[in-house]
């Protein structure tokens, strides 16, 4: 039997305020355990909490950008659970009044193919504080925990299960980390954290309608793991029922190790964790005008800007994606083609040379040691020829090491190109009259060593000689070898 995938992803994503949701703590990451805390977020008897306005706006840019619509009146409400890292007995969450419903969001798959993922709801609650059970000298006796993270502000994005295959979640929690960045309201930052995701998942017949019993999938915390973790689970329940078995419900752990999903409990339901309203916190009222404000603070969107840059650069579909990845590269490349030279040459520069050497290097565009303007100086001193593209590249690997301009560099090396007729023939004659039996055995029909040649003679001109004018010049010479 042939079955398909359905899935539906839940993303926690951290908001980028300066202090959590409902006190006054910082929010940091990284910092000494436990310092971060007060009678709020541990939980204390009679600590009243108070909602953040930060970051309520930072929850309603995301919902508009993720087109969701933005509830009128929203509440919070109790999660009762138990767990060591939740001092309160409870976590302050939304659940039947979100503070958005409906979005959608257009992902692009590798072959170029669209689809729309539609976004059931996106609403606010805090985070846990965090076990840890590893790194120190007791470990193997005790656990122990940091407050730090509790109450540090979240939004959860749950998707409507319209995902059928690893490639498509993956490419899903892309464009949702992607966005957050663009918005400024999360970090992206999966090895820290501050952007988790959770996968429910069936299988069924293909062409059937009726779901199947779902698992959740946890501890994805890569976009390879969200798709090696999913391509196993779909493997296994196939397996299962292949077999003549039954799927249970449950909550399963992806272990990176192994290359395993493995079964941590049975999964509960919403109504394990008895919900009720939250009677220390308002109704969230949101006005339409509030909205409008926040709406008109959304800046270009990924996709736009990519539409935008075929069309406004002419550059290709290609380049203009990997360009609009981050809103930091992006305006690295615009800011580059403002000072002049050609746009697909400035794109073919940043997607060759210099993301390869800030990938090597482990620097973000942000840390990026060469100017933009110097890009497009370089692009423009190759379009005058003053040097050669393969200078170019010298030029640049000196400027990524030196952060000196261009032109500092060329004058400083003395790598003007050489483009004087007579100049170049000189090199020539001089290397041919050193090599007369390369001479004759060209003669002789060794075509071969023509490039033998051209390395003398760029040797020769320390690489300054216009390769261009070397290559007609020696035909030349060589021809008139022939007749002699
Ligand atoms: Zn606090």
């Amino acid at each position: 039997m042939n079955y398909e995938a359905v899935i539906g992803l839940e993303v926690h994503a951290q908001l980028l305020t300066d202090t959590k949701i409902f006190c006054g703590c910082r929010a940091s990451y990284g910092d000494e355990p436990n310092t971060n805390v007060c009678p709020v977020c541990l939980g204390m008897p009679g600590a009243l909490p108070v909602l953040s306005r930060k970051a309520l706006e930072f929850a309603i840019l995301a919902a508009i950008a993720l087109e969701c619509k933005v509830n009128s009146r929203s509440i919070f409400a109790r999660k009762n659970y138990f767990y060591p890292d939740l001092p309160k007995g409870y976590q302050i969450s939304q659940f039947d009044e979100p503070l958005a419903v409906d979005g959608r969001l257009e992902i692009e798959l590798e072959n170029g193919e669209k689809k729309t993922v539609r976004i059931n709801r996106l609403h606010m609650e805090e985070d846990a504080g965090k076990n840890l059970h590893e790194g120190f000298n007791d470990s193997a006796r005790f656990s122990y925990i940091d407050m730090n993270r509790c109450g540090i502000p979240l939004i959860e994005i749950v998707s409507e299960p319209d995902i059928r295959t690893p490639e498509e979640a993956s490419v899903y929690l892309q464009e949702i980390r992607k966005i957050l960045r663009y918005i400024g309201v999360c970090d992206g930052n999966m090895e820290e954290g501050s952007l988790r995701c959770d996968a429910n998942m069936s299988i069924r017949p293909v062409g059937t309608q009726p779901l199947g019993v779902k698992t959740e999938v946890k501890n994805m915390n890569s976009f390879r793991s969200v798709r090696n973790a999913i391509a196993f689970e779909i493997d296994r329940q196939i397996k299962l029922l292949n077999d003549g078995g039954r799927i249970t419900q449950e909550t399963r752990l992806w272990n990176q190790a192994s290359n395993k999903t493995i079964a941590m409990r049975s999964k509960e339901q919403s109504h394990d964790y008895r919900y009720f309203p939250e009677p220390d916190l308002t109704p969230v009222l949101i006005d339409s005008t509030v909205i409008e404000t926040i709406k008109s603070r959304l800046p270009e969107m990924p996709k736009e800007k990519k539409d935008r840059f075929v069309k406004d650069y002419q550059i290709p579909r290609y380049n203009a994606q990997v360009l609009t990845e981050s809103k930091a590269l992006a305006d690295y490349f615009e800011t580059a083609c403002k000072h002049g030279g050609n746009p697909a040459g400035i794109s073919n520069w940043i997607l060759s040379e210099l993301l390869r050497e800030l990938k090597q290097n482990k620097i973000e565009i942000e840390d990026c040691p060469i100017k933009p303007e110097y890009i497009s100086e370089l692009v423009v001193l190759i379009e005058k020829g003053t040097i050669s593209g393969k200078m170019g590249k010298d030029v640049f690997a000196r400027m990524y090491n030196t952060c000196a301009s261009p032109s500092a560099i060329v004058e400083e090396q003395g790598m003007v190109q050489v483009k004087d007729e007579g100049q170049i023939a000189d090199v020539i004659n001089k290397v041919l009259e050193e090599n007369p039996d390369q001479v004759k055995a060209w003669v002789d029909g060794r075509e071969q060593l023509f490039g033998f040649f051209v390395g003398q003679i760029m040797k020769a001109s320390r690489g300054k000689a216009n390769p261009g004018m070397v290559n007609s010049l020696l035909k030349q010479k060589l021809e008139g070898y022939k007749k002699i």
